[in-house]
């Protein structure tokens, strides 16, 4: 058939016109449509972020902004440029505790708001976890840093001007410069936090503690490590030594009795003294095996000197406060003693006047169990710390050992002698035995016979020393010699 061109032409065009508007509509479509989806996207993104890099407890800053920004910083400045410091606020569980966590979460939020205000341009801050903040703060001179921790410190404090009755919120910082930007930030932070602990340790008491990050630090950890790897092997090995020193009775300036003290002969660094490994050992809970070890062998050489027809000796041991933890510390010591066959007379207890402070009523109660299977029990370290003479009367104690802070040289004076003298004489009424510790020089020694302290354990007389020396001492019969020099 014949179609006329105009007409075909027309129909044509039509077709053309609507495939176009079609074509376009559909790409239309889809370009909303991809907008619609990078919208969303981007408001999830937003929405994430928000959830990734804000603290919901201070609204502030969280941990992974903290660690993605102070990468960037540091790696930007030049060295030295910046210091980490890791605060946090000391036994802030109590507050939790105390008056909710809802109370704990606003107080957060409070020192948040504080530190945030005094930091200057550059400057980061967030809180990491728990009560635990991270400040990355330009370093500038190392006095003028401490002194602005400070201040923080005192402006989080600063609520309690209003208040009656205060309620001191004291904050701990250990403090990282940074030397080397491009040591890693965990090890950054690893350090900041290892030099707060120190700060812990250092003085507690003020509203504020900090302190810097040493290599020191650093060694003491890795020392500790190795103790902990080896004490076990130590232990089973021998490598614990009791070493004795005299109590020595002033009529006579004879040996009256004795005190075991430990010593670790370590096969590379020899003769370690106690303070290199106690402290540790308190802490990770090995100082009870160590200190039943110590009595066996106390009880072992009390067994051979009843054997070998010898006048025993009593010898005292220290007892950790960490036995006042578990509640049966009686049941491994008495067998022990019971294998060895000795009267429990012959051995006493120390136990340090902190742990009188401390927990009063579990001291109460241990003394209660030693009394009634015999031993006795003494105050050790008595006038270091907390005690007071008032305690004394309420605690069934046998002896109290004077701590050498009493004869150390500020100590030194007439006042000195007369709170000695005054001590003395309150346990010689309460029928307390007395032993006066550290003494060192023979005008103390002597001004003590004038007293009526019981016995003298110091290096006026003898150090600690091995059981064979002491056995030769003591058994000598012969009153032991003083030194001369004071
Ligand atoms: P401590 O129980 O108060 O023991 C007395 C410490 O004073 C001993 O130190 C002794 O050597 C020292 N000392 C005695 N006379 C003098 C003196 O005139 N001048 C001076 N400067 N020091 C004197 P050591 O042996 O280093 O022991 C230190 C502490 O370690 C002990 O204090 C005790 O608390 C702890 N300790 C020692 N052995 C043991 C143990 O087997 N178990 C436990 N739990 N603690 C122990
Ligand atoms: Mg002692
Ligand atoms: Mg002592």
């Amino acid at each position: 058939s014949v179609v006329p061109t105009e007409t075909a032409g027309r129909t044509v065009d039509r077709m053309i016109l609507l495939a176009v508007v079609v074509d376009s509509a559909i790409v239309l479509l889809f370009l909303a449509l991809i907008l619609l989806v990078k919208r969303s996207f981007s408001r999830q993104q937003k929405e994430l972020e928000q959830l990734a890099f804000c603290d919901p407890v201070t609204g502030g800053r969280s941990r992974a902004y903290f660690t993605r920004e102070a990468v960037k910083l540091l790696r930007a400045a030049p060295p030295g440029t910046y210091a980490l410091v890791s605060m946090d606020v000391e036994k802030f569980k109590l507050i939790n505790d105390t008056f909710g966590s809802e109370m704990g979460d606003k107080t957060l939020k409070f020192i948040h708001d504080v530190i945030a205000a005094r930091l200057g341009e550059g400057e980061l801050l967030a809180r990491i976890s728990g009560d635990v903040f991270k400040l990355l703060l330009k370093c500038g001179d190392r006095a003028v840093l401490e002194r602005r921790l400070g201040e923080m410190a005192e402006e989080i404090n600063r609520f309690n001007d209003k208040l009656q009755e205060k309620y001191l919120l004291t904050m701990a910082e250990g403090v990282c410069i940074v030397d080397d930007p491009q040591l890693d930030i965990v090890t950054i932070q690893g350090r900041a936090n290892e030099a707060r602990e120190a700060a812990k340790r250092s003085k507690p008491g003020s509203v504020n503690v900090c302190a810097f990050y040493t290599n020191d630090g650093r060694s003491r950890m890795l020392r500790e490590k190795e103790i902990e790897n080896r004490m076990e092997a130590a232990l089973a090995a021998g490598e614990f030594e009791v070493y004795l020193q005299p109590k020595v009775e002033l009529r006579w300036n004879s040996v009256a009795g004795a005190e075991a003290l430990v010593r670790w002969r370590d096969r590379t660094r020899g003769l370690l003294p106690p303070s290199e490994f106690i402290p540790l050992f308190e802490q990770n809970g090995f100082i009870v095996k160590v200190d039943l070890y110590v009595f066996e062998q106390v009880c072992r050489l009390l067994r051979k000197w009843l054997d070998e027809g010898k006048k025993p000796m009593p010898i005292s041991v220290n007892l950790s406060r960490v036995h006042l933890r578990s509640l049966d510390i009686l049941a491994p010591y008495d067998e022990i003693r019971a294998r060895y066959d000795v009267p429990p007379e012959l051995l006493e207890f120390e136990l340090t006047e902190t742990v009188a402070f401390e927990n009063a009523e579990a001291l109460r109660m241990v003394l209660g169990e030693f009394h009634q299977r015999g031993y006795r029990c003494s105050l050790d370290d008595f006038g270091s710390g907390y005690s007071s003479l008032n305690m004394l009367k309420d605690l069934n104690i046998d002896v109290i050992k004077l701590d050498r802070t009493f004869f150390s040289d500020e100590g030194e004076n007439d006042r000195g002698d007369s709170v000695v003298q005054s001590v003395l004489e309150l346990a010689r009424r309460l029928r307390i035995q007395t032993v006066c510790e550290g003494v060192e020089r023979p005008r103390q020694a002597e001004f003590l016979r004038r007293t009526s302290c019981d016995m003298v354990q110091g290096f006026v007389f003898a150090r600690p020393m091995p059981v064979a020396d002491f056995e030769e001492l003591a058994y000598s019969g012969k009153p032991v010699p003083m030194a001369q020099t004071e």
